[in-house]
């Protein structure tokens, strides 16, 4: 019998998410070792400048072998241009954004107000805002939401609760029923949207208990997810997200254009293409949030725009993202 050695363990002995979720590699040889490069730690900084590698084994395993270039290694490795320190890019946003999301509830745009619902993600993305921003899983404790739904209780123009994080899906499906009892007694929200990464990055969190909870909520159901390349979809994938559909959500993406990853037409047409044979339309393609460690992903506006131009020439216009930037103290976030 021929058995794997541990280091590079792709699949694991379980599917339950949380076992999954725990099994993440978390070493950075070990994740070099496991896509054949095992022999380039020369690409490792010292450090992981304060935000540890994690990735799901399974989203491991659609990397593409011996490829320091791949497009999923390179959001989630930690490079040594993350040690960069470059003009712009800054921490003060996301204390910023700290300070607001420690009252759990955001709600900077009409009628719409969004619960930082869980701190954790099951990948860190180097690119994330997230980085500097260690906030803990308590921001989902009972109490606060309660605190938090009854703002939205009290204001009539909410007509949407969002629910995001961190990742709010890295909550045990116990907590999200919580949470739906106490959407009943929210008569004016008429829609749940739900931002998460995980039908990517672990679908197996589409499990049964999660459908039936999805399927019960009694308002209209969006489910926001986060890819940046088409190689994130695998038949998992499709397969969750064919059981979210089933569940009565519609689906959508978000995407971060980020250099060196999807930065290229071809590769932004791929990933809308891939997204809509999956029964996900494309909705927004962010610039990046300008975040110290980040700069090595930032795409230059005017590139952006001949990006979406590229794309507008070429796709179905439901295909085409909008392209936006966040602005603090915008009504909207902001059309390039
Ligand atoms: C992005 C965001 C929303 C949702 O905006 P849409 O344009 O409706 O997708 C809502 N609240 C906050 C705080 C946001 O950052
Ligand atoms: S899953 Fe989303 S919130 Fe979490 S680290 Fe990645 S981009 Fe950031």
């Amino acid at each position: 019998m021929i058995t794997a050695s541990p280091s590079i363990r792709l699949s694991s002995p379980s599917s339950d998410w949380r076992e999954l979720w725990r099994d993440a590699i978390t070493d950075p040889a070990e994740l070099l070792r496991s896509v054949g490069l095992g022999d380039r730690t020369d690409l490792l900084p010292a450090d992981d400048a304060g935000f540890a590698l994690r990735v799901p084994r399974g989203f491991v395993a659609r990397m593409r072998h011996g490829d320091p270039a791949d497009p999923l290694l390179l959001q989630v490795l930690p490079q040594r241009v993350e040690h960069d320190h470059v003009e712009g890019f800054t921490t003060d946003a996301v204390g910023d954004m700290a300070a607001k999301a420690g009252q759990g509830l955001l709600h900077k745009y009409d009628g719409r107000a969004l619960l930082i619902a869980s701190g954790s993600c099951a990948v860190n993305c180097r690119y994330c805002f997230r980085r500097h921003f260690p906030y803990g899983e308590e921001i989902a404790a009972a109490g606060q939401w309660r605190e938090a739904l009854s703002r939205v209780r009290e204001d009539p123009s909410i007509r949407e609760l969002i629910l995001s994080g961190g990742d709010p899906l890295a909550l045990a499906t116990g907590k999200l029923e919580e949470l739906s009892r106490g959407l009943a007694d929210l008569p004016y929200v008429t829609r749940l949207r739900i931002h998460t990464r995980l039908p990517v990055v672990l679908p197996e969190r589409i499990d049964a208990p999660f459908l039936a909870w999805l399927d019960a909520v009694p308002v209209q159901k969006v489910v926001v997810l986060h890819a940046n390349h088409a190689n994130e979809l695998d038949a998992d994938v499709d397969a969750a997200c064919a059981r979210l559909r089933d569940a009565g959500a519609i689906l959508l993406n978000q995407s971060v254009l980020l250099r060196g990853i999807n930065d290229d037409a071809d590769a932004l047409a791929d990933l809308s293409e891939r997204l809509f044979a999956a029964g996900v339309l494309p909705y927004y393609l962010h610039q990046l949030d300008r975040v110290q460690g980040t700069a090595h992903f930032e795409v230059e506006d005017a590139r952006a725009l001949a990006l979406l131009d590229a794309l507008r020439a070429r796709l179905p216009g439901y295909l085409v993202p909008r392209l936006v930037r966040e602005m603090a103290g915008d009504a909207s976030k902001r059309p390039l």
